[in-house]
């Protein structure tokens, strides 16, 4: 287990942050660089597979500027994302290029090196990294008792405050049995591609509709490519395409992802992700919140969730930053923005899947319409 302690040794944190990914390092940044709390972040994975979500806006920027991260940091673990071509509502693709927006580039990451690269840096700002670390046994109270057991190691924390950024297995926000409403069952299916360079590698972001869904194709940074099938989960079972084999076929239909996927090999796997839009009803008057996934999850096609998990990681770190100073009312207010933003976005899918009318009649584009 790598424990990087704080200045004192005892194991007795003000705040203790569950999950390292975009919101996790985003809160304990925030504190660790605004605060002079002790900060202690658990992460239970080291890193060594696949990361999915990739696409971000250049809104990161700011926030990235802000947790003090230099964006020389990065380099190797982003490609600009110059150039974005969608055939939705049409069979024929419109092109949207970032050098005619007054916003800039977004970027395609390497979630593994960036969410590590993040990581390190909460480390080099004196947050104490658990990692990797279960979580055994997790005791409300004031103070919250934790038993993180790593490499057949137990180890005892407290906590005067949690923040649950565990991603969509939102450890913290079951614990405490909170309602969570959710949306639909939509999942992605995914191939990543690692090409040997100088072969063919797509320029741009590419989407294209079908009755039953939606193809994503995306380069990534070293010499990578993202390609997913996102539909709802009854009607992947009914398709079939949970294997590598019907669902290459099942792509090579379609006219664009057609197109790459002929010029790609035959995947060796496809790995299936649950991303059901969903948002969880969080506290006003607990130790403890949650941030990213485990607060809200949002459908792909909105491109929210890095720049939400970590803008809600943010504002997650300066509600507990005021909690433990005696003000409770922030943390109302933090509870009702997660559920605007969450109106906001399904208002937003709800224009995105209504500006495709060729399919109204599927399954999957009515029950989009409907909502
Ligand atoms: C298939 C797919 C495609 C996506 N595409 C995009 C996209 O193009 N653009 C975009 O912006 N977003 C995309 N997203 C969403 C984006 O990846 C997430 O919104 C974002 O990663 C959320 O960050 P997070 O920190 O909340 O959760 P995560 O990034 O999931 O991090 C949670 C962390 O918590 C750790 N953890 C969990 N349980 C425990 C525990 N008990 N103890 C310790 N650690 C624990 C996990 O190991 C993980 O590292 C996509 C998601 C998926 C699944």
């Amino acid at each position: 287990m790598s424990v990087t302690p704080n200045t004192s040794s005892s194991r007795d944190y003000d705040v203790v942050i569950v999950g390292g990914g975009a919101a996790g390092t985003a809160a304990a940044l925030t504190l660790a660089r605004y605060t002079g709390l002790r900060i202690a972040l658990l992460e239970k994975r080291l890193f060594d597979d696949y990361r999915a979500g990739e696409t971000v806006s250049s809104s990161i920027f700011s926030m990235l500027d802000f947790l003090g991260v230099g964006r020389d940091l990065l380099d190797g673990a982003q490609l600009p994302a110059f150039s974005h071509a969608a055939a939705w509502g049409s069979a024929e693709l419109t092109s949207r290029e970032a050098v005619f927006s007054s916003h800039g580039h977004g970027l395609h990451l390497d979630r593994r090196q960036y969410d590590a690269i993040l990581l390190d840096q909460a480390r080099l700002a004196d947050v104490a990294l658990l990692r990797p670390a279960q979580l055994v046994r997790l005791e409300h109270g004031d103070p919250w008792r934790l038993r993180v057991a790593s490499e057949g190691q137990e180890t005892d924390l407290t906590a005067r405050y949690l923040i649950d950024c565990s991603g969509k297995q939102a450890v913290i926000v079951r614990q405490r049995k909170r309602p969570i409403h959710t949306e639909d069952s939509l999942v992605a299916l995914y191939a990543y591609y690692q090409l040997d360079a100088p072969q063919f590698l797509p320029h741009r972001t590419l989407v294209e509709t079908t009755q039953h869904g939606w193809y994503y194709a995306a380069p990534l940074p070293g010499d990578r490519v993202a390609l997913a099938f996102i539909t709802d989960a009854d009607i992947l079972k009914r398709l079939r395409l949970k294997e590598a084999a019907p669902w290459r076929e099942a792509g090579m239909g379609t006219r664009h992802v057609g197109d790459i996927l002929a010029r790609l090999p035959a995947p060796s796997a496809v790995r299936h992700y649950a991303i059901h839009s969903r948002v969880a009803s969080l506290p006003a008057d607990e130790n403890w919140t949650a941030a990213g996934d485990a607060a809200a999850c949002f459908d792909p096609i909105s491109s929210l969730g890095i720049g939400q998990a970590m803008a809600s990681g943010i504002h997650a770190a300066r509600v507990a930053e005021a909690f433990l100073a005696g003000d409770r009312g922030m943390a109302a207010g933090y509870r009702r923005s997660v559920f605007a933003a969450f109106e906001t976005y399904l208002q937003m899918r709800r224009g995105f899947y209504g500006a495709e009318q060729r399919w109204r009649e599927a399954p999957f584009w009515q029950r989009r319409s409907a909502s």
